[in-house]
C-alpha cells in the first residue's frame, strides 16, 4: 500500500523558525525512512528566510492553500487553528512542535504533541536529536541556526533561553560558520523593505488574535534603521486602516523593531488604541509610542496588549 502523504508545515505569515524547521522535519522523516513527509509553506518566503535557501542552495516549500478533511498534517512553530491552514480543523493533525502558548487548539484523539517554551522551534528539534544520539548533518545545523537567530535575534530577544545559546553555539560548532557574522547577514537581509507595498508590510509578519470577543493584529517589520521606515508612516496608516476594515479589528499594532539596538517603535490604530497606552503606560503622540528594549512580540507586546484590550 502507499504510504499516505503527510505535510508539516508552520505558521501562516511564515518566518525563518516556520519554514527551516518543516524542511527539518523532512530531512529527519526521509532519514528514518519516513518518505511520505513533505514541508510545505503557508505564505510567501521572506526576504530573510530567502537569504538562508540562497546560502543552502535549496528550493522553498511549496505552497499549501488549503487541507482536505482528513489529510494528516503535522504543525511546527504553531498551534492556534486561526494562525494555521485553512480547513485545519478537519485535518488529521498527528503532531505538533511549538514554542508558543497553546490557544484554539483541539483534537479529537490523541497525539505527538511537544511544547517547550524555548526560543525557537529549532531549539527544540535539536535537543530531540541530542537525546536520541542522532548525528547532526551540516545543512541540518544551518537550518536549525537560521532559525533559532531569526527568532531570537541572535541571542538577544528576551525570549532567549540557556537552551538556544547552548544549541547555536553547538550547532555553530558542527555547521563550521562564523555565527555572528552569518547571522547578520541573514537578518539584515530580511530588513531589506524597499521592494513591498504597505500592504504588503502590514503583513509581512502580522499575528492575529480573535478570542473571547477580541479581534486584534499585531504586526512586526524588522530594520536597521527605524527612521527609514518611517518616512513611510502615512501610507503605512493608510494600509492600516485597510487591514481595520477588512478584518473588523478593533485594534492594529506595527511593531517597527531596530534589530540592532534593540528598541521598538510601534504604531497603534483602531477604537481601542488606547489600550496601548494602558498596556505601556505611555502616550500614543502621532499614534505612536516608543519602546525601549522591546523587541518580543510574544514575551513584550503581546500579553500586556492582550491584557489591556
Ligand atoms: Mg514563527
Ligand atoms: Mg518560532
Ligand atoms: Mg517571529
Amino acid at each position: 500500500m502507499e504510504n499516505e502523504k503527510v505535510y508539516v508545515f508552520g505558521h501562516k505569515n511564515p518566518d525563518t523558525d516556520s519554514i527551516c524547521s518543516s524542511m527539518l522535519h523532512e530531512l529527519l522523516s526521509k532519514k528514518n525512512g519516513g518518505e511520505c513527509v513533505e514541508a510545505r509553506r503557508l505564505g510567501n518566503i521572506n526576504k530573510e528566510t530567502q537569504y538562508v535557501l540562497n546560502y543552502l542552495g535549496m528550493e522553498s516549500p511549496k505552497l499549501l492553500e488549503k487541507v482536505e478533511p482528513g489529510q494528516k498534517v503535522v504543525l511546527v512553530d504553531h498551534n492556534e487553528f486561526n494562525q494555521s491552514v485553512e480547513g485545519i480543523k478537519d485535518a488529521d493533525i498527528i503532531e505538533v512542535v511549538d514554542h508558543h502558548r497553546i490557544c484554539n487548539f483541539e483534537t479529537s484523539v490523541p497525539i505527538h504533541y511537544t511544547a517547550r517554551p524555548y526560543g525557537c522551534t529549532s531549539t527544540i528539534f535539536y535537543e530531540i536529536l541530542k537525546i536520541t544520539g542522532a548525528k547532526v548533518e551540516k545543512v541540518e545545523a544551518i537550518l536549525m541556526l537560521s532559525a533559532i537567530i531569526s527568532d531570537t535575534l541572535l541571542l538577544k530577544s528576551p525570549t532567549t533561553t540557556e537552551q538556544d545559546k547552548i544549541a547555536v553555539e553547538e550547532l555553530g560548532k558542527i555547521a563550521d560558520i562564523d555565527v555572528n557574522e552569518y547571522g547578520l547577514n541573514m537578518l539584515k537581509a530580511g530588513t531589506n523593505l524597499d521592494d513591498f507595498s504597505e500592504q504588503e508590510l502590514v503583513n509581512l509578519d502580522a499575528k492575529l488574535v480573535d478570542k473571547d470577543g477580541k479581534k486584534f493584529v499585531i504586526a512586526q517589520i524588522n530594520t536597521v534603521n527605524i527612521p527609514d521606515v518611517l518616512k513611510r508612516q502615512q501610507k503605512l496608516e493608510e494600509a492600516i486602516n485597510q487591514e481595520i476594515q477588512n478584518k473588523d479589528l478593533q485594534l492594529f499594532v506595527l511593531a517597527i523593531t531596530d534589530i540592532l539596538n534593540s528598541n521598538s517603535q510601534i504604531i497603534a490604530i483602531g477604537e481601542k488604541a488606547n489600550c496601548v497606552e494602558q498596556a505601556f503606560g505611555k502616550k500614543l503622540e502621532n499614534n505612536m509610542i516608543f519602546l525601549e528594549g522591546v523587541v518580543s512580540r510574544k514575551k513584550q507586546l503581546l500579553p500586556p496588549i492582550d491584557k489591556n484590550v
